[in-house]
């Protein structure tokens, strides 16, 4: 299938199923609950007609696949404790991105470094009420981390002890440009096992242009070998590379094959969609060609996969675990909800990429979750409160959008995102044929 004709079917023609042709058979995906059926003809024709003549809720209800409670209501979700928190260790950066979200680190205001007290009362918010055997992470993110790295590994120190006296799981994970890992980095990040995502943007030509020192130097050289120390341990620590796609990227295949043979754990893509100075960010023509891109690299994931081969593509391995799961959420993230992003000042917004913008502004650590905003924040940020998300048919797989690139911003990736789902629900039809060990451990 072209990308033209993907995202033709893939454009919503009922709000409450859609209908799949993976190549291997028909099958219908149903939006309350996420319910992905493999369908014989004659049901087939049965849902087509109905789509059709409008009448899908109809049809549902014959074939038994109506729930007499939609999964989902329209109240806002109860927000669960804080089970997340990402610091803005260092408002600050030596990079000097083109399209950076937090404009040279500093989130628009002066730079800054977190102090330790603040990292500290943050764990300590972090820990509150939680029991032996409950999960939580700390995540920490610039800005640029390891410019304030004597905090970072104090903070992460203090955590662990406090969290091994409660006995609460803490993981703990970092986003880092990567130019100033060192060798005692590496060791500091294997013996925590941390999650780190190193942002990378490609081949060196294209990543140098993009992220450069900000004396204009490329950057890609000293990446690669600082984090070589970080992909020879990799036995408690994750290293994965993040690449943010521009209008620049012209091949995502190649990129994914060479960082998956580099020896990451797994290497991901995101569109660019919001930029402080419009800089770098991804049009509708753009987003089309990610997406023929992204299902190539999908297609390779599928004969390495039944080949028996890890292909570690994390787009393409989140999509299809929260098809499996049968994932159906009223929001994109749990951002403002279990999850805040903290400021060096010791701020609390909604996440990591709201810090210093009052749109997300929830609160301080010291005074606690400011409940009034964050009530307003879930209501608001409901999809059932977003047009036109409360009748697209991959509302509960989408959430609605990053918030932080849909507020006040037309939705300019709808056609990527649909079609990105459509191709996933047809590669899990393909797979679950094929390679159903991929799916073995799974709930
Ligand atoms: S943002 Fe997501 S849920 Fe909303 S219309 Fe676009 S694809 Fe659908
Ligand atoms: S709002 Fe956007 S950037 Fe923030 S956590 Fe959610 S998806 Fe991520």
């Amino acid at each position: 299938m072209n990308v033209d004709a993907l995202i033709a079917a893939a454009r919503p023609a009922a709000s409450d199923v859609h209908l799949i042709e993976s190549g291997i058979g028909r099958h219908a995906f149903v939006v309350d609950g996420s319910r992905f059926y493999d369908l014989d003809d004659t049901v087939f024709q049965t849902l087509k007609a109905a789509v059709d003549q409008q009448s899908v809720p109809a049809a549902l209800a014959s074939l038994q696949l109506k729930r007499a409670r939609p999964a989902i209501g329209h109240d806002p979700v109860v927000p669960a404790p804080v089970h997340a928190l990402s610091l803005a260790i260092a408002q600050k950066c030596n990079l000097g991105c083109a399209y950076c979200y937090a404009e040279e680190g500093s989130f628009g205001g002066p730079a800054k470094n977190m102090p330790l007290e603040t990292a500290t009362a943050s764990v300590e918010m972090l820990l509150r009420g939680k029991h032996a055997g409950d999960r939580v992470n700390l995540a920490f993110m610039g800005g640029e981390p390891l410019v304030n790295r004597a905090v970072l590994r104090e903070a992460a120190k203090y955590a662990r002890n406090r969290a091994e006296h409660l006995g609460v799981v803490l993981t703990f994970s970092l986003t880092t440009n990567g130019t100033l890992l060192t060798p005692a980095d590496a060791d500091f990040l294997e013996d925590y096992g941390f999650a780190v995502t190193i942002s990378l943007d490609g081949p060196a030509h294209l990543h140098n242009m993009l992220r450069p020192f900000k004396s204009g130097r490329g950057s890609f050289e000293t990446i690669r070998k600082a984090i070589l120390p970080l992909l020879e341990r990799q036995r408690q620590m994750q290293v994965s590379a993040r690449v943010t796609v521009t209008p620049e990227h012209k091949n995502l295949p190649q990129i994914l094959d060479d960082f998956i043979r580099m020896g990451f754990h797994s290497v991901g893509f995101s569109p660019m969609l919001n930029s402080p100075n419009g800089r770098g960010e991804m049009e509708v023509g753009d987003l089309k060609r990610m997406l023929a891109e992204m299902v190539s690299c999908g297609y390779a994931f599928e004969k390495k996969t039944v080949a028996g081969e890890r292909y570690p593509f994390t787009n393409m391995l989140q999509a299809l675990k929260e098809i499996h799961r049968g994932t159906h959420r009223p929001y994109p993230c749990g951002a403002g909800a279990g999850y805040f992003g903290v400021s060096a000042d010791g701020d609390l917004a909604a996440c990591h990429r709201f810090v210093g913008n009052e749109v997300g502004a929830l609160g301080t650590v010291s005074g606690g979750v400011d409940r009034e905003r964050q009530a307003t924040w879930m209501a608001d940020r409901h999809v059932h409160r977003q047009e036109p998300c409360n009748t697209c048919w991959a509302r509960y797989q989408c959430g609605g959008g990053c918030h932080h690139e849909t507020i006040g911003r037309e939705r300019r990736s709808c056609d990527y995102i649909r079609g990105w789902l459509y191709y996933c629900l047809g590669a899990y039809a393909r797979l679950a044929a094929t390679a159903p060990g991929l799916f073995h451990g799974h709930a």
